[in-house]
């Protein structure tokens, strides 16, 4: 199996995600969802959100009881507690440890949170749970990393560039060296 073709196998979509913490969320914030409501919540018309949860029922992650409510089955529970784990192992990862910004941060968290496996959730959380550690060698880590400055000059300190090929990181290195001085 050809690894790009595990994206295809992944167990759920981002959209149908977004679909199970949607129902997550309100059974959080008002005890009940409907359709209408989860359609209001994703901002998309109650006819799309309407068959999207009828799919989301014949793959076994929602149920809908007598008066038509609909809950997430314990699968999709435990599916949509595990993304929910992602998005916020990401963003803390991307804004906290790389500084990518706050809104960026939430952007590409969000479009990955639902392709992790567990493997890497869980190795993320040791990860990040170290990082936090209030002792002297990761202290000195994190004062060395915010620190660094990194400028690319090719393949012989870059970790990426190869001959012919080189990183963005030094591509705009070159542009900038290119600009006629004024
Ligand atoms: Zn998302
Ligand atoms: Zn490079």
């Amino acid at each position: 199996m050809k690894e790009w073709k595990e994206f295809e196998n992944n167990e759920i979509s981002h959209s149908m995600a977004h679909y199970l913490m949607a129902i997550q969320e309100l059974h959080k914030r008002q005890g009940y969802a409907r359709v209408t409501d989860v359609a209001k919540e994703l901002e998309i018309t109650a006819g799309s959100a309407s068959v999207s949860i009828k799919k989301l029922r014949a793959d076994g992650w929602v149920e809908e009881d007598h008066n038509r409510f609909i809950r997430l089955s314990p699968e999709g529970e435990r599916l949509a507690h595990e993304i929910h784990i992602n998005n916020r192992l990401f963003v803390a990862f991307l804004s906290e440890l790389l500084h990518v910004s706050e809104a960026q941060a939430q952007i590409d968290a969000c479009k990955i949170e639902h392709l992790l496996s567990s493997e890497t959730r869980e190795k993320m959380l040791r990860f990040m749970t170290y990082i936090h550690e209030d002792n002297k060698v990761v202290k000195n880590f994190r004062h060395g990393w915010n620190d660094y400055h990194f400028d690319c000059h090719g393949p012989e300190d870059c970790l990426v560039c190869e001959d012919g090929e080189t990183c963005a990181i030094h591509e705009k290195l070159t542009h900038l060296m290119d600009q006629p001085k004024g």
